[in-house]
């Protein structure tokens, strides 16, 4: 087995059956994404609208694409044709124009709110009275279904502060999902959390992440 096959196959003996896998593919070329494919991964995470695009194009099509980069309004494009979600909404501007899009195109993006939980600032995201406000007024947006929050925590070797980010995002969902009846726009079976990366996933896993993405594991080091 190749490096990539050897390191999803040792994922998906350690993660649990209910926690889905994100393979980040970004910056790496499509005979990584293809190596990943053979060794039966079919789900993978791409952050540039160009770069998802064309891989998609040239990978076969019972793979399922997450967007989970920053996203421009002018690249919906790009990405709403070929994704099976969107996890990184960091913006109303964003989720309203995703909702606009589905509207022209008579399609429903599924997608995860973007919390901002590192302490780094440059990381995006709501917080969260916004996402509290988003959830409030989720009916008025037909054409995306809202099924959970996503996160990234700070970078640091310092377990207790990656903790204390991902708590923020659990217990938010926590109080949603104990109160969803206050949240009518909402789907039913919202609650999903995207959090845990290469450096914090075993973390992520032990708080209760139901999808980890883990690139650098499993592609290597990427070549910026
Ligand atoms: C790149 C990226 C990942 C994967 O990071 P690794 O450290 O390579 O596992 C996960 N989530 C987001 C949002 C990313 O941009």
């Amino acid at each position: 087995m190749g490096d990539i096959a050897t390191a999803i196959a040792g994922l998906k003996k350690e993660l649990p059956s209910s926690v889905k896998l994100v393979a980040v593919s970004k910056f790496h070329p499509v005979d990584a994404v293809r190596e990943a494919y053979d060794a039966g991964q079919r789900l993978f995470g791409e952050s540039r609208p160009q770069e998802l695009a064309s891989k998609a194009a040239a990978l076969p099509d019972d793979i399922s694409w997450h967007f989970i980069g920053h996203l421009q309004t002018n690249k919906l494009k790009l990405v709403l044709p070929v994704v099976s979600m969107v996890e990184s909404v960091d913006s109303r501007r964003l989720l309203e124009a995703i909702d606009r899009w589905g509207a022209g195109h008579g399609r429903v993006t599924d997608v995860l709110l973007e919390m901002h939980i590192a302490s780094e600032e440059t990381k995006q995201g709501f917080s969260r009275e916004e996402i509290l406000q988003v959830a409030e007024d989720a009916g008025s947006f037909g054409n995306v279904r809202i099924l959970g929050l996503m996160g990234m925590a700070t970078f640091t070797d310092d377990e207790s502060v990656v903790r204390s980010d991902f708590s923020r995002l659990t217990s938010l969902r926590d109080e949603i999902c104990g109160n969803l009846r206050a949240y009518p726009g909402l789907p039913e079976n919202f609650g999903t959390l995207s959090f845990g990366m290469t450096h914090d996933y075993r973390i992520a896993v032990a708080m209760g992440a139901d999808i980890v993405r883990i690139g650098t594991l499993i592609f290597g080091e990427r070549a910026y």
